[in-house]
């Protein structure tokens, strides 16, 4: 059974690049709807047991397109919560920042490329930021498709670009809303764990299971 898996900050931590009303309902009943679906659908695939991981990947390979949905969708907000902190945290740092500009050239120009790739995104979908072979590149997916079933991929941040992400505080204007969520409250300490973990430096994350009392 999956859960879900509460804030690491108060509604209102974001404000005002991401405002209190739209964490509430993003969170508590779009992320909690994914949730509840891929219980109800497991249970149908015989998957209640797993991990949201190994769900992810069941469903993909039995063609469970339903499931793959709705599990992926809430591995994709989970994930997604981790990748923001409250406005004035860290840039990144040593081996991110020269990850980055091996890449990108600096900063600005990953900002650049994230912009790019999110206003060129044709509807819904994510926007992340991976390492693959040492490297860094900027991909968008569509609809809930993620890196959890792309080989050779390790997601270091991602933000979402369905419009219930973005709509209520930003209307139509997805570009706004990505540079000021990549110059604000885009989580450096998250993608430099993650970094870390595609180098095999620690586990990256992973989904919150439910931890059953003794
Ligand atoms: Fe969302």
């Amino acid at each position: 059974m999956q859960i879900l898996p509460k804030l690491p900050y108060p509604d209102d931590a974001l404000e005002p690049f991401v405002s209190a009303e739209t964490l509430k309902v993003h969170h508590g009943k779009h992320h909690k709807a994914y949730v509840d679906k891929t219980n109800e659908l497991a249970k149908a695939a015989g998957l209640s047991g797993e991990k949201l991981e190994d769900v992810i990947r069941a469903a993909r390979a039995q063609g469970n397109q339903p499931l793959f949905n709705n599990a992926a969708q809430a591995w994709n907000h989970g994930f997604f919560w981790q990748c923001m902190r409250a406005p004035g945290g860290k840039v990144p740092t040593n081996g991110l920042s020269r990850a980055i500009d091996g890449a990108f050239g600096s900063l600005a120009g990953l900002k650049t490329a994230f912009v790019e790739e999110g206003v060129g995104h044709f509807g819904s979908g994510w926007l992340w930021i991976v390492s693959e072979a040492e490297s860094l590149k900027v991909v968008s997916t569509h609809d809930a498709d993620n890196m959890l079933v792309r080989a050779g991929l390790t997601p270091l941040l991602v933000c979402d670009l369905w419009e219930h992400a973005y709509y209520l505080d930003y209307k139509n204007d997805r570009k706004d809303f990505l540079e000021r969520w990549f110059d604000n409250i885009a989580n450096w300490d998250c993608a430099d764990a993650q970094r870390a973990a595609a180098d095999g430096e620690g586990p990256g994350y992973r989904y919150p299971s439910l931890t059953l009392a003794s």
